[in-house]
């Protein structure tokens, strides 16, 4: 069992009171808050090892290089990755995207090759690999959404042809809480042979994740939502692909040997960090997931579970109100669309009332035109949240509905 009051007093912000109120943070989903031990490692950073990784023989830069080294290998435990140099830090999720569908692209992929994703992925998910099928002349195909907000697995085995290069999927939807069944969908590329990218950025900060047990060729999160910095990102990728990709991006770090005429590139991962990187960013991360693990997992994913349940039941109970997204497995996030108010008047008086929520298309626009709708409101959880502040939503958009009904 957590002590949620204890854990509440390590994040200072969640003290903040927003036009007089006690804030009510339901946007985790967007970004998470820091934990004591992550500020006062950016601190500790800045005030005492802040100097360029990789770079200096002096005492300062050693230490700087010491620890971010130990962030990679607390990244790698985390996740359980096999080699630490298969660890390759970004500056997020997008970013870690961006590299594999252009490196991936430029070795793998040619005309008429083709590429699928799902109906569900966030924008990061979508765009990288519709730049890479232009410039390469490949083509898209989408694993379709059903009603319930789960991917059509039927339509996913049907999808793949002797051009199939590469599968982009995500781990967890940031607009539904869908938890998509990874290891079934890595298992059936693979039976294809052909290799697949996870977005973890929403499913890092809410279970056990081993890459090895999915046994998927590339996996990618965010610092910042899971209790990190801003940022700084993790992609993690099977050597046997990383090391045949090019590098994406040139300059300090990820060379070899430089002479006007050419350069021969660095070993993984620094052949892919390129420039000064987030030294101090990667420490804080590191910081974040000890801070986890120390909290426990399993809790977390347990008591996620209760907030999830209790919160469904709560606006499930609520007159004109339609959860979008009912998968049997999901994270504490909820949307919704209530019958006579528009969205965005729901959220802005929510707002009034300290309770901070989404609303939009997520960065998830072919999804919600799904959904045949332009926006939803997402509120969405984290192991920080309470009962109570549940029961403040609840009451809010019933408060809402009489305002505006
Ligand atoms: N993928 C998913 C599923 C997300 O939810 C997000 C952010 O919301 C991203 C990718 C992009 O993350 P970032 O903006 O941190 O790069």
């Amino acid at each position: 069992m957590l002590n949620i009051e204890e854990i509440r007093s390590q994040f200072p912000i969640l003290q903040t009171r927003v036009y007089g109120r006690p804030l009510v943070y339901l946007d985790n989903g967007a970004t998470t808050h820091k934990p004591l031990v992550v500020l006062n490692k950016l601190q500790e950073a800045y005030t005492s090892f802040n100097s360029n990784v990789h770079r200096g023989v002096h005492a300062l830069s050693d230490k700087a290089s010491v620890e971010y080294e130990g962030a990679r290998e607390t990244v790698k435990r985390f996740i359980n990755a096999p080699l630490v140099s298969e660890i390759i830090f970004t500056s997020g999720a997008t970013a870690s995207i961006n590299l594999v569908a252009f490196s991936f692209g430029e070795r793998y992929i040619s005309a008429g090759d083709e590429v699928i994703i799902s109906e569900m992925e966030h924008h990061a998910n979508i765009v990288p690999w519709q730049m890479v099928c232009k410039r390469k002349g490949a083509v898209l195909k989408i694993i379709p959404v059903l009603d319930d907000g789960t991917l059509d697995m039927e339509r996913y085995r049907e999808l793949f042809s002797s051009r199939t290069r590469i599968v982009a999927v995500t781990h967890v939807s940031n607009a539904l809480g869908t938890i998509n069944p990874v290891r079934e969908i890595t298992r059936i590329a693979h039976d294809n042979g052909v290799p697949i990218l996870i977005d973890g950025a929403q499913a890092i900060q809410h279970g056990n994740v081993d890459v090895q047990d999915i046994d998927c060729d590339f996996y990618l999160f965010s610092g910042h939502k899971v209790y990190g910095p801003t940022g700084i990102g993790v992609l993690y990728g099977k050597s046997e692909y990383l090391n045949e990709m090019p590098p994406w991006q040139g300059g300090g770090d990820m060379v070899d040997r430089v002479t006007l005429e050419e350069t021969t590139f660095n070993e993984l991962p620094f052949k892919f960090e390129a420039g000064t990187t987030n030294f101090i960013g990667a420490v804080g991360m590191a910081a974040a997931l000890d801070y986890l693990k120390s909290t426990g997992i399993e809790e977390i994913g347990l008591r996620e579970k209760e907030l999830l349940d209790y919160a469904t039941r709560k606006l499930e109970g609520i007159e004109g109100l339609r959860i979008i997204g009912t998968a049997p497995e999901k994270i504490p996030i909820i949307s919704f669309l209530l019958e006579k108010v528009h969205m965005y008047d729901a959220g802005m008086i929510l707002d009034k009332m300290g309770i901070a929520v989404r609303t939009g298309t997520q960065c998830a626009q072919p999804l919600i035109n799904r959904f045949g709708t332009d926006g939803v409101i997402r509120a969405s959880m984290t192991f920080y949240n309470t009962m109570e502040e549940i029961d403040a939503l609840a009451a809010g958009i019933v408060k809402v509905k009489e305002m505006m009904e």
